[in-house]
This record gives C-alpha cells, sequence and structure tokens, in this order.
C-alpha cells in the first residue's frame, strides 16, 4: 500500500491524450488501459498513486479547479474561454498547437449591421469584439462551427485553425487571429499545489524536461 494520496490526472481522449502519453512516459507514468478500448472513466496506472481521469476537454479545467483532479492537460483555447481563477498553469506542453481564429465565407461582401458569430469559444468571442468596439450577437453552437456560415446561420465562426484544410474543406477561409498561441498546458489545482508541492513539482519537472 502507498502512504501517499492518490494523485489524478485529468486528460481528455483523442489529440491531447495520444500527444500527452509520450510526457508522462517519461515522468514514469503508464495507463493500464487504452482510453480509446476502455469505457472506464478512472483509469489505473503503473503506479498505484496515480490515475488518470478521463473527461471531455472542457471539462478538464471544471474539475481541476474543484480539486477533483489535482492536475490536468488542457488546450489553452479551452482555459481562455474557462477563465477559472483555481488553476496553475506551470507548463506549456507544445503539443496540439494551433490559433484561435475568426474565419468566414471565401471572397464575401463585408456584412452589414451588426455580425452574428457562430462558435463554442462565447467568452473569447465576446471579449475580441468588445475590445474591438463591434456590437456583436453570439450564436453558441457544441460542434461543426464551420456549416453556420455556409447555411446563413452565421457571418463569421470563430474557431480553432491548424492547417486550414477543414476550412478550406468548406469553402471557408482565415479572417482574422484572435491568439496564435494555442497549444496543450498542465493545469494544477492551487491548493494540491500546496499540499503536494515536492511531489507536484517533481512531475512538473519531468514532464518538462520530456517537452524539451
Ligand atoms: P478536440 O479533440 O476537438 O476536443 O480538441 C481538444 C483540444 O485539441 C482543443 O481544445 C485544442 O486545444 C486542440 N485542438 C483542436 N483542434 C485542433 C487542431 N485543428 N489542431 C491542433 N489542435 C487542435
Amino acid at each position: 500500500m502507498s502512504a501517499q494520496p492518490v494523485l489524478k490526472i485529468a486528460l481528455s481522449k483523442g489529440r491531447i491524450f495520444k500527444e500527452s502519453l509520450p510526457l508522462l512516459a517519461e515522468a514514469g507514468i503508464v495507463p493500464a488501459e487504452d482510453p480509446e478500448k476502455s469505457r472506464k472513466l478512472i483509469l489505473d496506472t503503473n503506479q498505484d498513486d496515480i490515475k488518470l481521469v478521463i473527461i471531455r476537454a472542457t471539462d478538464v479545467p471544471v474539475y481541476v479547479d474543484y480539486g477533483a483532479a489535482d492536475i490536468g492537460v488542457a488546450g489553452k483555447d479551452v482555459l481562455l474561454e474557462y477563465g477559472g481563477q483555481g488553476l496553475y498553469e506551470p507548463l506549456d506542453l507544445k503539443i496540439a498547437r494551433c490559433k484561435l481564429v475568426v474565419a468566414g465565407k471565401k471572397n464575401m461582401p463585408a456584412p452589414q449591421g451588426r455580425l452574428r458569430i457562430a462558435t463554442k469559444f462565447v467568452n473569447v468571442a465576446r471579449r475580441h469584439y468588445a475590445e474591438q468596439g463591434k456590437q456583436v450577437e453570439i450564436i453558441k453552437l457544441y460542434g461543426s462551427m464551420e456549416l453556420a456560415p455556409l447555411v446563413g446561420l452565421a457571418d463569421y465562426i470563430v474557431d480553432v485553425m491548424d492547417t486550414g484544410n477543414t476550412l478550406k474543406a468548406n469553402g471557408l477561409e482565415w479572417k482574422e487571429d484572435i491568439e496564435t498561441n494555442i497549444s496543450s498546458r498542465l493545469v494544477v489545482n492551487k491548493a494540491a499545489m500546496k499540499m503536494q508541492h515536492s511531489r507536484i513539482q517533481n512531475l512538473i519537472q519531468q514532464i518538462s524536461q520530456a517537452v524539451k
């Protein structure tokens, strides 16, 4: 039996999980199962006192903020949208890199009147247009943002973009950058950082070596 409390690390399936695996391995953490093949939401690892909690990407900051997970990996896009105060963000993992951008239909004329913006990043979008002094109507979507300008739901979308291929495939194009340095970040619950300082610092240190 281990004397240490269990350390919970929140990760989302897909890109973030896959790209975090080698970094965790460098810190000696190897999951006992593949979350893509398991329905389990809490995965054991090779270490008795470390578990992985598998949740939606947008829920990672919530779990870490409330201390339901001690550590997490979340995209900067998700963190900007969440905006919580309960998290430390000690490390840029430099994975899942992309940009937050405004996109719209190719060669579209400038829209008249109040802009309609479709996005899942409503806070980011609101802040962006407030900084420009523009009045906009924000329409919250949960996926397939690229569709919105095509069917007249919105003038523009605010979304993440990597190569721009998805935009291009849908007759859309990049219009404006909002944040160019989006990547996955390690986030840590503030109380956990205090209570388990040396253990978490150690982990951060090992992962940062792997990032380098
Ligand atoms: P998803 O797999 O779509 O839930 O995205 C999880 C995270 O991966 C997002 O929060 C972003 O930080 C990042 N991400 C999403 N789309 C891209 C992309 N096209 N290129 C690189 N990273 C991305």
